[in-house]
């Protein structure tokens, strides 16, 4: 699905990333984890293509296609998905308006018909089942007054609607109460196929209980230190992240 090779990215002139290797292969699930500040909304976001990065060496091949030359719409289009750490608020724009606008430009693009507002209506309220998510907020201003968990349910339900190729999830876990967690790693899970790769961004191991990761990678300093299976996760979470950079050291 994707291979980043030697990524180094850096923000107003200092480096973040610092040489980045990382293949996911489709319908696979990696976790990064790593401290505060290590770089991970970075990847995430420079894989999205949100401005403000400036990659200044590597590459990042998506279904075989130099990703770095699309533009941000363009991999939404080709199936990425992310996200946010921080989901923006927009009020006054519908929240099925922007999600109808963002499915139908997608399949315009692939030559597909667009959805009528019948079907497009038959749509969310099946993917918004999955999450949970009352159908009140369906008409509600994207994220507008909603909770911090709201945001993130709305995430989730944003991507079901969107059903993209990779799904890159920042952080979703945090400001979830258990309840929540549990609704939306559910969606997660129902979200899992054999042509989905799905990379999730988390300080917690408690998510991985949720949604069983294949892979879980340490990414410290900009560079990913140390990969393995779902039990490295639950190693972090007893020794923390120290180790890893004095084994990465030796
Ligand atoms: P993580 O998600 O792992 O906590 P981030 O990718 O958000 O880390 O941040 C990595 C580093 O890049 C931090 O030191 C952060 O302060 C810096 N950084 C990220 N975005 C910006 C920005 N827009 N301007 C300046 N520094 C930034
Ligand atoms: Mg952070
Ligand atoms: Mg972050």
């Amino acid at each position: 699905m994707i291979k980043i090779e030697n990524l180094h990215a850096s923000v107003d002139g200092k480096e973040i990333l610092k040489g980045i290797n990382l293949t996911i292969g489709a319908g696979e699930v990696h976790a990064i984890m790593g401290p505060n500040g290590s770089g991970k909304s970075t990847l995430s976001n420079i894989i999205a293509g949100r401005d403000g990065y400036t990659v200044t060496s590597g590459s990042i091949t998506y279904k075989g296609k130099n990703l770095l030359e699309m533009s941000p719409e363009q991999r939404s289009w080709e199936g990425i998905f992310l996200a946010f750490q921080y989901p923006v608020e927009i009020p006054g724009v519908n929240n099925t308006y922007l999600l109808k606008a963002g499915v139908n430009a997608r399949r315009k693009h692939h030559g597909e018909q667009e959805l009528d507002a019948m079907e497009f209506l038959q749509l969310v309220r099946e993917k918004a089942k999955l999450v949970e998510l009352d159908p009140s907020f369906l008409s509600r201003g994207v994220n507008e007054g909603f909770s911090g968990g709201e945001k993130k349910r709305n995430e989730i339900f944003q991507m079901a609607v969107l059903e993209p190729s990779l799904a890159l999830l920042d952080e979703t876990d945090s400001g979830l109460d258990i309840d929540a967690l549990r609704i939306v790693a559910g969606g997660v899970n129902k979200l899992r196929s054999s042509d989905r790769s799905i990379v999730m961004v988390t300080h917690y191991q408690r998510l991985l209980d949720y949604i069983v990761p294949d892979v879980v990678h340490v990414l410290a300093d900009g560079k990913i230190l140390k990969t393995g299976g779902k039990e490295l996760a639950l190693e972090l979470e007893e020794r923390g992240y120290d180790w890893v950079r004095q084994e990465a050291a030796a």
